[in-house]
């Protein structure tokens, strides 16, 4: 089987159209209508096996999560996902693999509409690049450089979960629970959140290489600082199980894979923000403030912590 017979059966005969697709898979390049007033957001993530899963992952959480962290980096621009691109780098045709990674791959495309509308098929180490563009009006964009001075700090849904599932794989041991198992293998990306953050955020960003790190980016890049409370954070009771056992305290702040969203709100937009997680089902929680002193300070017992590691870091 060649690659136009893999594109055909796997990608092409299962996505569907969305609304601005003038061409999609099947000519040299996708054109696609941007409506006027609109801006484009695009992001592409590579997941690569070793680093970013295990050999053994079920392909249906691989494909899942290949678009999931895509459409994570849409939300935290408050984008709206309409399309993906799919560079698929495969050492066989594996008709089991490839039907298990399109399963995962287009029920989360199905749960936002969004078209697969071309990619790139090769023959080589496994890996897969997907790229995801989003619409979102020009005046509605956030980002990381938006935080200002006596914003309140939020997180959505709970911190640590993938983080325990991984301490699991590494170590052989036993904390995770099921939420946790989930979160690491399917993270869901939040976007029915961002698309009510428009007209309440400040800064915002995925976090997608732990709190410290990327909390870190949107300070220095919108040139303040802030306090993140210990107490504050939303831990699972698997979480708080683990750390009373381990004293890792720094686990759920260092770890990455979450992909919840990190976002900064004037403290006038609480009730909306409030308004905001019970008409989406996902708890946000304010977990600190902005503050003109450079850097990040979280507080644990009154005192601010030592974290030193700080993200993942290809390279080093
Ligand atoms: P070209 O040689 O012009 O680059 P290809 O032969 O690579 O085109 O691809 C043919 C068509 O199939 C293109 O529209 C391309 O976007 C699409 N395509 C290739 N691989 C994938 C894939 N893995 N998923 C979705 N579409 C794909
Ligand atoms: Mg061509």
């Amino acid at each position: 089987m060649n690659e136009f017979a893999v594109i055909d059966r796997w990608f092409a005969a299962r996505t569907f159209r969305a609304a601005g697709t003038v061409r999609g898979i099947g000519d040299d390049a996708a054109l696609l209508q941007v409506p006027p007033g609109e801006l484009l957001a695009v992001t592409t993530d590579t997941l690569v096996e070793g680093v970013h899963f295990f050999p053994d992952d079920a392909a249906a959480d691989i494909g899942w999560k290949a678009l999931a962290v895509n459409l994570s980096d849409l939300a935290a621009m408050a984008a709206e996902p309409r399309w993906a691109f799919l560079a698929l780098t495969l050492p066989e045709v594996d008709a089991t693999w490839l039907d298990g990674f399109c399963a995962g791959f287009f029920e989360l495309a199905g749960c936002f509409g969004v078209e697969l509308a071309g990619g790139d098929t090769t023959c080589g180490p496994l890996s897969v690049t997907v790229q995801a563009l989003g619409l979102v009006p020009a005046e509605a964009a956030l980002g990381r450089d938006r935080a200002r001075v006596g914003d309140d700090i939020y997180l959505t849904g709970r911190l640590g979960l993938a983080g325990l599932a991984l301490e699991d794989a590494r170590h052989a041991s036993a904390w995770a629970d099921a939420e946790a198992c989930r979160r690491l293998r399917r993270p869901e990306p939040r976007v029915a959140v961002a698309m009510g953050l428009r007209k309440l955020a400040h800064g915002c960003i995925d976090v997608s290489d732990g709190l410290v790190a990327d909390l870190g980016h949107v300070l220095a890049a919108s040139g303040v600082g802030g306090v993140v409370h210990y107490q504050a954070l939303p831990l699972s009771p698997a979480t708080l199980r683990y750390l009373d056992a381990t004293g890792n305290w720094a686990m759920p702040l260092c770890c990455g894979d979450d992909y919840e969203l990190c976002f900064t709100a004037p403290a006038t937009v609480r009730g909306e923000v409030e308004a905001l997680a019970a008409h989406t089902g996902v708890a946000l929680t304010r977990i600190g403030t902005i503050e003109p002193q450079p850097g990040l300070r979280v507080l644990r017992q009154g005192r601010v912590m030592e974290l030193e590691r700080t993200g993942y870091r290809h390279f080093e």
